[in-house]
């Protein structure tokens, strides 16, 4: 592929595959904790830091993590106080995140190049190869922490009381998601850039919550689809010569749209078979059980009970328990019922 055959590029897709991986694997707690702009202000906080790195000249990548996992303990810090709401918290970060990035740049020497947008919006052809290693080492660290902590950090994003309750430690578990986050977040630099970088940790995380049907599954399913938005909206942008932070998310955003549509088709489409194929009956005298004197006859994930000639089922739905008919088995199902060829 001609995309491989450049040096900048294979960076950039080695960059974008870390980055796919990190994002949803800390986002997808961030929503469970329903903290989902936490990583955007930290990426705003990360602008002071890249400012930093800019007016004294050394990697912006350090500085810039330094400044996000400061913030992330601040706001952990704030909130454990409880005297400060969450989203005003938040709100201090992102403008003084961005606040601080403006003063501190325009204090470079003039002529000096700053191109905050790279930063901000991310731009392929910048990542050096002491960023891949920089990032590299970042990416195992993220995804060590995550392997080793995931249970607790999962007990306590669920329901953090429950945690207090059973000893674990909360405010030390919350300050090392955020310093995660926050480490993502720089990771996500050059790829992604900090203002989109949010949506890299949520978008995934949201597809995934609306197919998964348990945590890991949708840990597993929101880093795949971080995978392949980051590694095919990087390759887009390198043919198309949009920005890749942009490609990216507005690939993951069309995914979500495209999910979305076909969940609520399938739910359409169940609830339309099951009304087809059942006769429902609201109200039922008889309550149904082993030993009832009916016979019971396993029908797919429950038994259905032969009552007077037809099977039908108790099934519960927002509007109470009813029961449905599932008679269109019953020529099968039913010894007695069974006729002749
Ligand atoms: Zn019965
Ligand atoms: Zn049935
Ligand atoms: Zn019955
Ligand atoms: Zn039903």
């Amino acid at each position: 592929m001609e995309v491989l055959e450049y040096g900048f590029m294979q960076r950039a897709l080695l960059a974008s595959l870390m980055v796919g991986l990190a994002a949803p694997a800390v986002g997808i707690f961030l929503v469970q904790r329903r903290l989902s702009l936490l990583g955007d202000g930290l990426g705003h906080m990360a602008v002071t830091g890249v400012a930093v790195g800019v007016l004294t000249a050394t990697a912006p990548v350090a500085s810039a993590l330094v400044a996000a996992v400061l913030g992330a303990v601040l706001i952990e810090l704030v909130r454990a106080r409880g005297r400060t709401s969450g989203d005003v918290a938040l709100a201090v970060l992102f403008y003084g995140g961005i606040a601080g990035g403006v003063v501190l740049l325009s204090l470079a020497p003039r002529g000096q190049s700053t191109n905050l947008d790279a930063y901000l919006f991310g731009a392929i052809t910048t990542t050096s190869p002491q960023d891949v290693a920089a990032f590299a080492v970042i990416t195992v660290v993220v995804i060590g922490v995550m392997w080793l902590l995931g249970q607790r950090l999962y007990a306590v994003s669920d329901d953090e009381e429950y945690a207090r309750a059973v000893g674990l430690p909360v405010l030390a578990l919350n300050i090392v998601l955020a310093a995660l986050v926050a480490a993502t977040v720089v990771l996500s630099m050059r790829v992604v850039g900090l203002l989109l970088i949010s949506a890299l940790m949520i978008v995934p995380s949201a597809i995934a919550q609306l197919v998964a049907r348990s945590f890991r599954q949708a840990v597993l399913l929101a880093c795949g689809v971080g995978l392949l938005v980051s590694l095919s909206g990087t390759t887009a942008s390198y043919y198309t010569g949009t920005p890749s932070g942009g490609t990216i998310v507005l690939l993951a955003i069309g995914l979500f749209l495209v999910v979305t549509a076909g969940v609520s088709l399938r739910d359409a489409l169940r609830h339309r078979r099951h009304r087809r194929r059942t006769r429902i009956h609201a109200a039922h005298p008889h309550e149904h059980g082993s030993g009832c004197g009916h016979a019971g006859v396993p029908h797919d994930d429950h038994v259905d009970y032969d009552h007077d000639g037809h099977l039908h089922a108790p099934h519960t739905t927002r509007g109470g328990v009813h029961y449905d008919e599932h008679g269109d088995r019953q020529v099968t199902a039913s010894p007695t019922g069974r006729r002749a060829p």
